[in-house]
Protein backbone atom coordinates (compact mmCIF):
# COMPACT_ATOMS: atom_id res chain seq x y z
CA UNK A 1 0.00 0.00 0.00
CA UNK A 2 1.41 3.18 -1.05
CA UNK A 3 0.91 5.74 2.25
CA UNK A 4 2.88 8.32 3.83
CA UNK A 5 2.75 10.03 7.35
CA UNK A 6 1.28 13.14 8.43
CA UNK A 7 1.56 15.13 11.32
CA UNK A 8 -1.48 16.87 13.28
CA UNK A 9 -1.17 20.68 12.98
CA UNK A 10 0.57 23.21 10.57
CA UNK A 11 0.56 27.52 10.36
CA UNK A 12 -2.59 28.73 9.12
CA UNK A 13 -0.61 30.34 6.80
CA UNK A 14 0.74 26.78 5.50
CA UNK A 15 -3.11 25.59 4.11
CA UNK A 16 -2.08 24.45 1.14
CA UNK A 17 1.30 23.25 1.56
CA UNK A 18 2.79 20.26 1.26
CA UNK A 19 3.09 18.38 4.93
CA UNK A 20 6.19 16.14 5.43
CA UNK A 21 6.61 14.68 8.98
CA UNK A 22 9.81 14.91 10.14
CA UNK A 23 9.63 14.39 13.76
CA UNK A 24 6.55 13.09 15.60
CA UNK A 25 5.20 15.80 18.52
CA UNK A 26 7.41 18.04 20.39
CA UNK A 27 10.98 17.32 22.25
CA UNK A 28 9.96 20.29 24.74
CA UNK A 29 6.30 19.79 25.32
CA UNK A 30 6.48 21.85 28.73
CA UNK A 31 5.16 25.28 27.54
CA UNK A 32 2.55 26.20 30.33
CA UNK A 33 -0.21 27.90 27.78
CA UNK A 34 0.41 24.95 24.77
CA UNK A 35 -2.26 22.39 24.73
CA UNK A 36 -0.86 20.08 21.38
CA UNK A 37 1.10 17.34 22.13
CA UNK A 38 1.12 17.18 25.84
CA UNK A 39 0.14 13.21 25.65
CA UNK A 40 2.17 12.74 23.12
CA UNK A 41 5.61 10.86 22.84
CA UNK A 42 8.07 13.03 21.00
CA UNK A 43 10.38 10.95 18.12
CA UNK A 44 12.39 11.74 15.57
CA UNK A 45 11.87 9.78 11.96
CA UNK A 46 14.40 8.29 10.62
CA UNK A 47 15.68 9.83 7.13
CA UNK A 48 15.50 6.63 5.12
CA UNK A 49 11.81 6.54 6.16
CA UNK A 50 10.96 10.36 5.80
CA UNK A 51 12.58 9.38 2.14
CA UNK A 52 10.12 6.91 1.81
CA UNK A 53 7.26 9.14 2.02
CA UNK A 54 8.73 11.52 0.04
CA UNK A 55 8.85 9.12 -2.66
CA UNK A 56 4.90 7.66 -1.87
CA UNK A 57 3.61 10.91 -2.37
CA UNK A 58 5.55 11.77 -5.92
CA UNK A 59 4.68 7.97 -6.62
CA UNK A 60 0.47 9.42 -5.67
CA UNK A 61 1.16 12.50 -7.90
CA UNK A 62 2.91 10.47 -10.85
CA UNK A 63 -0.74 8.12 -10.91
CA UNK A 64 -2.77 10.57 -10.66
CA UNK A 65 -1.05 13.01 -12.98
CA UNK A 66 -0.77 10.59 -15.68
CA UNK A 67 -5.27 9.79 -14.95
CA UNK A 68 -5.49 13.71 -15.29
CA UNK A 69 -3.53 13.40 -18.35
CA UNK A 70 -5.11 10.68 -19.88
CA UNK A 71 -8.74 12.12 -19.20
CA UNK A 72 -8.50 15.69 -19.99
CA UNK A 73 -4.84 15.75 -22.05
CA UNK A 74 -4.29 19.04 -19.97
CA UNK A 75 -2.51 20.43 -17.59
CA UNK A 76 -3.70 19.60 -13.90
CA UNK A 77 -6.74 21.60 -13.12
CA UNK A 78 -9.30 21.62 -10.31
CA UNK A 79 -11.55 19.41 -11.11
CA UNK A 80 -9.61 17.06 -13.43
CA UNK A 81 -7.88 16.25 -10.64
CA UNK A 82 -10.78 15.62 -8.09
CA UNK A 83 -12.10 13.41 -11.14
CA UNK A 84 -8.76 11.21 -11.20
CA UNK A 85 -8.97 11.22 -7.45
CA UNK A 86 -12.06 9.54 -7.74
CA UNK A 87 -11.04 6.95 -9.91
CA UNK A 88 -8.77 5.96 -7.72
CA UNK A 89 -11.65 4.85 -5.25
CA UNK A 90 -10.94 1.08 -5.69
CA UNK A 91 -7.62 1.41 -6.31
CA UNK A 92 -5.92 -1.21 -3.89
CA UNK A 93 -2.36 0.27 -4.03
CA UNK A 94 -3.17 2.94 -2.79
CA UNK A 95 -4.15 4.83 0.54
CA UNK A 96 -7.55 6.46 -0.41
CA UNK A 97 -6.74 9.46 2.49
CA UNK A 98 -3.21 9.67 1.32
CA UNK A 99 -4.58 9.97 -2.33
CA UNK A 100 -6.79 12.72 -1.69
CA UNK A 101 -4.21 14.60 0.15
CA UNK A 102 -1.65 14.33 -2.29
CA UNK A 103 -4.78 15.60 -4.54
CA UNK A 104 -5.50 18.95 -2.01
CA UNK A 105 -1.48 19.52 -3.00
CA UNK A 106 -2.08 19.45 -6.51
CA UNK A 107 -4.53 21.78 -6.64
CA UNK A 108 -2.94 24.36 -5.44
CA UNK A 109 0.36 23.73 -7.64
CA UNK A 110 2.66 21.90 -5.40
CA UNK A 111 4.29 24.86 -4.79
CA UNK A 112 5.32 24.63 -1.07
CA UNK A 113 6.23 22.30 1.49
CA UNK A 114 5.55 22.47 5.51
CA UNK A 115 8.14 20.52 7.43
CA UNK A 116 6.09 18.63 10.81
CA UNK A 117 6.16 18.94 13.51
CA UNK A 118 6.75 21.63 16.81
CA UNK A 119 10.67 21.73 15.57
CA UNK A 120 12.10 19.89 12.28
CA UNK A 121 15.61 21.84 13.31
CA UNK A 122 16.07 19.71 15.89
CA UNK A 123 17.72 17.39 13.31
CA UNK A 124 21.29 16.99 12.52
CA UNK A 125 22.13 19.94 9.71
CA UNK A 126 23.65 17.41 6.92
CA UNK A 127 20.23 15.06 7.96
CA UNK A 128 18.01 17.65 7.35
CA UNK A 129 19.71 18.52 3.70
CA UNK A 130 19.75 15.45 2.84
CA UNK A 131 15.64 15.72 3.24
CA UNK A 132 15.14 18.78 1.65
CA UNK A 133 17.50 17.41 -1.64
CA UNK A 134 15.54 14.79 -1.80
CA UNK A 135 12.46 16.55 -1.73
CA UNK A 136 13.06 19.51 -4.15
CA UNK A 137 14.31 16.43 -6.75
CA UNK A 138 11.13 14.76 -5.84
CA UNK A 139 8.67 18.04 -6.51
CA UNK A 140 10.74 20.83 -8.59
CA UNK A 141 8.11 23.26 -8.32
CA UNK A 142 8.44 23.87 -4.95
CA UNK A 143 9.37 27.30 -4.30
CA UNK A 144 8.63 27.17 -0.43
CA UNK A 145 10.08 25.41 2.21
CA UNK A 146 9.40 26.19 5.82
CA UNK A 147 9.53 24.60 9.34
CA UNK A 148 8.19 25.74 12.96
CA UNK A 149 11.49 26.36 15.06
CA UNK A 150 12.05 26.67 18.82
CA UNK A 151 14.73 29.64 19.31
CA UNK A 152 16.95 27.52 21.74
CA UNK A 153 17.12 24.63 18.78
CA UNK A 154 18.08 27.67 16.39
CA UNK A 155 20.70 29.07 19.13
CA UNK A 156 22.40 25.68 18.55
CA UNK A 157 23.21 25.93 14.98
CA UNK A 158 25.86 27.71 13.31
CA UNK A 159 25.26 30.61 10.48
CA UNK A 160 26.89 28.09 8.75
CA UNK A 161 24.75 25.44 9.09
CA UNK A 162 21.90 27.63 8.84
CA UNK A 163 23.07 28.92 5.53
CA UNK A 164 23.62 25.47 4.45
CA UNK A 165 19.63 24.76 5.19
CA UNK A 166 18.53 27.81 3.04
CA UNK A 167 20.92 26.70 0.30
CA UNK A 168 18.78 23.18 0.54
CA UNK A 169 15.72 25.46 0.25
CA UNK A 170 14.52 26.09 3.85
CA UNK A 171 13.76 29.26 3.25
CA UNK A 172 11.36 30.42 5.75
CA UNK A 173 11.15 29.64 9.59
CA UNK A 174 8.22 30.09 11.83
CA UNK A 175 9.19 30.92 15.27
CA UNK A 176 7.41 30.92 19.04
CA UNK A 177 8.56 34.14 19.91
CA UNK A 178 5.45 34.31 22.18
CA UNK A 179 7.00 36.84 24.99
CA UNK A 180 10.48 38.68 25.01
CA UNK A 181 10.16 39.54 28.75
CA UNK A 182 12.54 36.97 30.31
CA UNK A 183 9.75 36.55 33.50
CA UNK A 184 6.77 35.95 31.11
CA UNK A 185 9.29 33.35 29.10
CA UNK A 186 9.90 31.89 32.69
CA UNK A 187 6.72 32.08 33.84
CA UNK A 188 5.47 29.84 31.11
CA UNK A 189 8.56 27.45 30.48
CA UNK A 190 8.93 28.40 27.47
CA UNK A 191 13.12 27.43 27.82
CA UNK A 192 14.44 30.30 26.40
CA UNK A 193 15.53 33.87 27.33
CA UNK A 194 15.54 37.02 25.18
CA UNK A 195 18.94 36.89 24.48
CA UNK A 196 18.62 33.55 22.67
CA UNK A 197 15.32 34.89 20.94
CA UNK A 198 17.34 37.86 19.52
CA UNK A 199 20.35 35.84 18.44
CA UNK A 200 18.08 32.96 16.68
CA UNK A 201 15.93 35.24 15.44
CA UNK A 202 18.90 37.81 13.68
CA UNK A 203 20.87 34.49 12.55
CA UNK A 204 18.19 32.94 10.55
CA UNK A 205 17.05 36.88 8.88
CA UNK A 206 21.30 36.86 8.56
CA UNK A 207 20.84 33.17 6.43
CA UNK A 208 19.12 34.74 4.29
CA UNK A 209 15.22 33.20 5.32
CA UNK A 210 12.08 34.44 5.74
CA UNK A 211 11.24 34.33 9.63
CA UNK A 212 7.73 34.22 11.47
CA UNK A 213 8.48 35.24 14.83
CA UNK A 214 4.51 34.61 17.03
CA UNK A 215 3.85 37.38 19.49
CA UNK A 216 1.20 36.08 22.44
CA UNK A 217 -0.83 39.36 23.56
CA UNK A 218 -1.84 38.05 27.30
CA UNK A 219 0.65 35.57 28.11
CA UNK A 220 2.17 37.31 31.14
CA UNK A 221 -1.43 38.16 32.65
CA UNK A 222 -2.40 40.98 34.58
CA UNK A 223 0.70 40.33 36.57
CA UNK A 224 3.17 41.18 33.65
CA UNK A 225 1.24 43.07 30.97
CA UNK A 226 2.81 46.06 30.77
CA UNK A 227 6.75 44.34 30.47
CA UNK A 228 5.57 41.73 28.26
CA UNK A 229 3.87 44.20 25.56
CA UNK A 230 7.67 46.30 26.36
CA UNK A 231 10.31 43.41 26.27
CA UNK A 232 8.07 41.62 23.30
CA UNK A 233 8.60 45.04 21.10
CA UNK A 234 12.11 45.11 22.29
CA UNK A 235 12.96 41.17 20.51
CA UNK A 236 10.65 41.90 17.77
CA UNK A 237 12.54 45.55 17.02
CA UNK A 238 15.92 44.24 17.81
CA UNK A 239 15.47 41.50 14.88
CA UNK A 240 13.07 42.88 11.99
CA UNK A 241 11.45 39.69 11.13
CA UNK A 242 9.79 39.11 7.95
CA UNK A 243 6.81 38.60 9.80
CA UNK A 244 4.92 39.59 12.96
CA UNK A 245 2.36 36.92 13.33
CA UNK A 246 -0.11 37.81 16.05
CA UNK A 247 -1.46 34.59 18.44
CA UNK A 248 -3.69 35.92 21.27
CA UNK A 249 -3.40 33.80 24.57
CA UNK A 250 -6.17 31.87 25.42
CA UNK A 251 -6.03 29.22 28.73
CA UNK A 252 -7.17 26.37 27.78
CA UNK A 253 -8.39 23.38 30.13
CA UNK A 254 -5.78 20.78 30.61
CA UNK A 255 -3.08 22.94 30.45
CA UNK A 256 -0.12 24.15 33.30
CA UNK A 257 -1.53 27.84 32.14
CA UNK A 258 -5.25 26.92 33.05
CA UNK A 259 -4.16 25.51 36.32
CA UNK A 260 -2.17 28.95 37.36
CA UNK A 261 -5.16 30.40 36.41
CA UNK A 262 -7.66 28.28 38.64
CA UNK A 263 -4.55 28.70 41.38
CA UNK A 264 -5.52 32.35 41.03
CA UNK A 265 -1.58 32.49 39.99
CA UNK A 266 -2.15 34.44 36.42
CA UNK A 267 -4.67 36.66 35.73
CA UNK A 268 -6.31 36.52 32.22
CA UNK A 269 -6.55 39.51 30.39
CA UNK A 270 -9.64 40.76 29.08
CA UNK A 271 -10.25 41.01 24.89
CA UNK A 272 -9.78 45.18 25.68
CA UNK A 273 -6.65 44.71 27.90
CA UNK A 274 -5.25 42.55 24.80
CA UNK A 275 -5.91 45.03 22.47
CA UNK A 276 -4.16 47.62 24.57
CA UNK A 277 -1.25 45.11 25.10
CA UNK A 278 -1.29 45.01 21.19
CA UNK A 279 -1.23 49.20 20.59
CA UNK A 280 1.77 49.45 23.28
CA UNK A 281 3.60 46.64 21.38
CA UNK A 282 2.99 48.04 18.08
CA UNK A 283 3.71 51.78 18.93
CA UNK A 284 7.28 50.81 20.25
CA UNK A 285 8.55 48.80 16.86
CA UNK A 286 10.17 52.01 15.50
CA UNK A 287 13.23 51.36 12.59
CA UNK A 288 11.87 47.60 11.51
CA UNK A 289 10.15 46.81 8.22
CA UNK A 290 8.13 43.47 9.51
CA UNK A 291 4.65 42.90 8.22
CA UNK A 292 2.69 42.30 10.47
CA UNK A 293 -0.45 39.67 10.66
CA UNK A 294 -3.78 39.11 13.01
CA UNK A 295 -3.52 35.55 11.00
CA UNK A 296 -6.01 33.62 13.81
CA UNK A 297 -9.37 33.23 14.83
CA UNK A 298 -8.18 33.55 18.40
CA UNK A 299 -7.25 37.61 17.88
CA UNK A 300 -10.26 39.90 18.66
CA UNK A 301 -9.05 42.56 15.91
CA UNK A 302 -8.49 40.94 12.02
CA UNK A 303 -7.53 44.53 10.42
CA UNK A 304 -4.82 45.09 12.41
CA UNK A 305 -2.42 43.88 9.44
CA UNK A 306 -0.19 45.50 7.46
CA UNK A 307 3.57 46.43 6.29
CA UNK A 308 5.54 48.53 8.89
CA UNK A 309 6.89 51.54 9.08
CA UNK A 310 4.31 53.10 6.18
CA UNK A 311 1.21 50.78 7.76
CA UNK A 312 1.61 51.29 11.66
CA UNK A 313 -1.02 54.68 11.27
CA UNK A 314 -3.76 51.69 9.59
CA UNK A 315 -2.63 49.43 12.14
CA UNK A 316 -3.49 51.62 14.87
CA UNK A 317 -7.17 52.78 13.65
CA UNK A 318 -9.32 50.07 14.42
CA UNK A 319 -7.78 49.82 17.63
CA UNK A 320 -8.05 53.24 18.69
CA UNK A 321 -11.56 52.97 17.36
CA UNK A 322 -12.98 50.15 19.24
CA UNK A 323 -11.07 51.10 22.71
CA UNK A 324 -13.03 54.72 21.73
CA UNK A 325 -16.21 52.74 21.59
CA UNK A 326 -19.11 52.96 24.89
CA UNK A 327 -18.33 49.79 26.94
CA UNK A 328 -21.46 48.68 26.03
CA UNK A 329 -20.67 48.64 21.98
CA UNK A 330 -17.43 47.19 22.45
CA UNK A 331 -19.22 44.25 24.23
CA UNK A 332 -21.21 44.04 21.75
CA UNK A 333 -18.69 44.09 19.04
CA UNK A 334 -17.01 41.57 21.29
CA UNK A 335 -20.07 39.38 21.04
CA UNK A 336 -20.78 39.41 17.56
CA UNK A 337 -17.37 38.80 16.34
CA UNK A 338 -17.05 35.34 18.42
CA UNK A 339 -20.76 34.48 17.11
CA UNK A 340 -19.43 35.73 13.61
CA UNK A 341 -21.71 38.79 12.70
CA UNK A 342 -18.95 41.39 12.38
CA UNK A 343 -15.27 40.87 11.32
CA UNK A 344 -14.01 44.12 11.73
CA UNK A 345 -14.59 46.86 13.55
CA UNK A 346 -15.80 48.97 11.01
CA UNK A 347 -18.46 46.27 10.35
CA UNK A 348 -19.79 47.37 13.46
CA UNK A 349 -23.53 48.57 14.16
CA UNK A 350 -25.10 48.09 17.16
CA UNK A 351 -27.69 44.95 16.87
CA UNK A 352 -30.85 43.69 18.27
CA UNK A 353 -30.04 40.09 17.73
CA UNK A 354 -26.12 40.68 19.09
CA UNK A 355 -27.39 42.35 22.22
CA UNK A 356 -29.84 39.75 23.30
CA UNK A 357 -27.10 37.41 22.92
CA UNK A 358 -25.15 39.53 25.30
CA UNK A 359 -27.41 39.44 27.83
CA UNK A 360 -28.32 35.90 27.64
CA UNK A 361 -23.91 35.34 28.10
CA UNK A 362 -23.80 37.64 31.01
CA UNK A 363 -27.10 36.24 32.69
CA UNK A 364 -25.26 32.75 32.06
CA UNK A 365 -21.92 33.50 32.80
CA UNK A 366 -22.03 36.67 34.72
CA UNK A 367 -19.65 38.84 32.21
CA UNK A 368 -19.12 38.99 28.74
CA UNK A 369 -15.75 38.30 29.76
CA UNK A 370 -15.82 35.73 31.80
CA UNK A 371 -18.13 34.06 28.93
CA UNK A 372 -15.17 34.34 26.26
CA UNK A 373 -12.94 33.09 28.60
CA UNK A 374 -15.31 29.85 28.61
CA UNK A 375 -15.93 30.03 25.26
CA UNK A 376 -12.86 30.88 23.40
CA UNK A 377 -10.81 27.52 24.04
CA UNK A 378 -12.85 25.68 21.81
CA UNK A 379 -11.63 28.08 18.80
CA UNK A 380 -8.17 26.54 19.12
S1 LIG B 1 7.70 24.25 21.74
FE1 LIG B 1 5.77 24.61 20.62
S2 LIG B 1 4.78 22.61 20.45
FE2 LIG B 1 6.38 22.43 22.01
S3 LIG B 1 5.31 22.78 23.95
FE3 LIG B 1 6.14 24.75 23.26
S4 LIG B 1 4.49 25.72 22.07
FE4 LIG B 1 3.96 23.52 22.28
Amino acid sequence: MICFETGPIRPPSEATSILLRITRNCHWNKCAFCPVYKHDRFSIRKVDEIKRDIDAMAAIADKLGRRVSARSGSRADRSAVIDAVRSLDHDDEMDGECARQMAFWMCHGLQSLFLQDADSLVLRTEQLVEILNHARAAFPTITRITSYARAKTISRKSPVELKALRAAGLNRVHIGMESGSNAVLSLVQKGVTQQEQIRSGCHVMAAGMELSEYFMPGLGGRELSGEHAVESAKVLAAVNPTFIRIRSTVPVPGTPLYRTMTEERWTPLTEEEKVREIRTCLERLDGITSTVQSDHIMNLLEDVAGTLPGDRQRMLEPIDRFLSMESSDRETFIVGRRIGRYRLVSDYVPSHDVEMVRRDLVARFGSVDRAILEILPSFV
